[in-house]
């Protein structure tokens, strides 16, 4: 199974609907990072010189499936205006006769955004009236959203069976470069995995463990594992019921001579704010009535050494609270720690990029993935809703 690819198609005179996520911050009607729709541009640009017309639908936020004037997709299109050469009109309806005929209007080389494809509660359904509707606005099907590609809706899943479909060059960037830390990564590969808790990573622990030389964790869910070695771990956050599940991961990376790391130090607190009183302790482990918010010293260190040697790196989750600066330091020290290692590097997840950013690293590093939630999928070995229907046999 191959996805086809939009560098090799003559689109002259083709309606397309393009799937983006423009799902961008937005603050009195003003969008406030343009991050994901500069993404997208490549992929805009291409298939428009290719002389295709374009209409492009997007979700933003969480409306309640139905019109929302606080997630309109005005202030994206104000936005996309400038960032564009072509000529962008906006329709406020997203299916219908009026979109229709918006779209019919498109001369070669112009584009049409489209109003929220939330304010549908069909989106979210993959309803198959709706589908057909969106289908009714365009001749080719390309999708570029792969941060929604987990997600089996009417524009990112339904509609491909309806036209031909293709992915664009984002979504091909993303699958392959997670594709590749998954089938023959360089070594030595190192997983570093942080964040809040144990329970949202645990499937993509699990799914590593056969394929990485080294995990390094930190962040919230390094404490279920600490206690689940019984070191002393205060009123650090702990799942009680994913104890046992930390305990196994422990010992089957001990049974396949993979390198597990739990931090050996951390930064504590005597609660969780930016201005608690903080204390550095080691392996002895968290004073009763404190709390870890960042790995420690000694920890830092230990983990750059790993990721110095490393050929291929993913990393996903904050080390510790680094929203507060007084427990940022363990993220940053390890964002930097990747930005000077010479390996291939992923970095996904909204806080591990922020952390990228903070850091000032971000163009050290050979991939930020997109797609929070959908890379995570991914990389737990998930089948992505919105990548399958793309694919089409290798004879096609
Ligand atoms: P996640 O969304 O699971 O990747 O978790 C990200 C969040 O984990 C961030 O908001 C961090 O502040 C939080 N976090 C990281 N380390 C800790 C910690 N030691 N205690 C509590 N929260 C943490």
């Amino acid at each position: 199974m191959k996805l086809l690819k939009i560098e090799d198609q003559n689109f002259k005179g083709k309606r397309i609907f393009l799937r983006v996520d423009f799902n961008v911050p937005v603050e009195d009607e003003k969008v406030t990072d343009i991050t994901r729709i500069e993404k997208t541009l490549p992929t805009i640009e291409l298939l428009l010189s290719k002389g295709a017309r374009l209409v492009i639908g997007s979700h933003l936020g969480r409306p309640k499936g139905g019109p929302d004037p606080k997630y309109s997709m005005k202030p994206v299109f104000d936005a996309f205006q400038k960032l564009v050469k072509a000529k962008v009109t906006f329709s406020e309806q997203v299916v219908g006769p009026e979109a229709v005929s918006k779209s019919k209007a498109l001369a070669d080389g112009e584009i049409l955004l489209l109003e929220n494809l939330r304010f549908h509660k069909e989106e979210e359904e993959n309803e198959k009236g709706f589908c057909k509707k969106l289908a009714e606005l365009a001749d080719v099907y390309v999708n570029d959203a792969f941060g929604t590609a987990h997600r089996a809706h009417a524009s990112t899943e339904g509609i491909a069976h309806l036209i031909p479909c293709y992915a664009g060059l984002l979504m091909r960037k993303e699958i392959e470069m997670l594709g590749s830390l998954i089938v023959r990564p360089q070594r030595p590969f190192v997983a570093i995995i942080g964040g809040s808790k144990v329970s949202s990573k645990i499937a993509i622990l699990k799914n590593l463990i056969d394929k990485v030389d080294h995990i390094l964790i930190g962040g919230g869910m390094a404490y279920t594992f600490l206690r689940s070695r019984a070191v002393p771990i205060g009123k650090s956050l702990f799942e009680k019921e994913f104890e046992s599940e930390a305990f196994q991961i422990i010992d089957r990376a001990g049974v396949q001579g993979i390198d597990l790391q739990i931090p050996v130090d951390h930064v504590i607190a005597d609660q969780f704010d930016a201005n608690a009183k903080t204390k550095t302790v080691d392996k002895m482990g968290i004073l009763d009535g404190w709390m870890g918010m960042d790995i420690g010293p000694k920890t830092i260190d230990n983990y750059s050494k790993v990721i110095k040697n490393a050929k291929t790196i993913l990393w996903n989750g904050p080390m510790g609270v680094f929203e507060m600066d007084k427990f940022a330091k363990g993220t940053i020290e390890i964002a930097k720690a990747i930005s000077k290692s010479s390996a291939k590097s992923v970095v996904g997840g909204g806080d591990s990029i922020a952390a990228i950013n903070k850091a000032g690293v971000a163009e050290k590093i050979t991939h930020v993935s997109t797609g929070g939630g959908a890379s995570l999928e991914f990389l737990e070995g998930k089948t992505l809703p919105g990548v399958a229907c793309l694919l089409v046999k290798e004879e096609d």
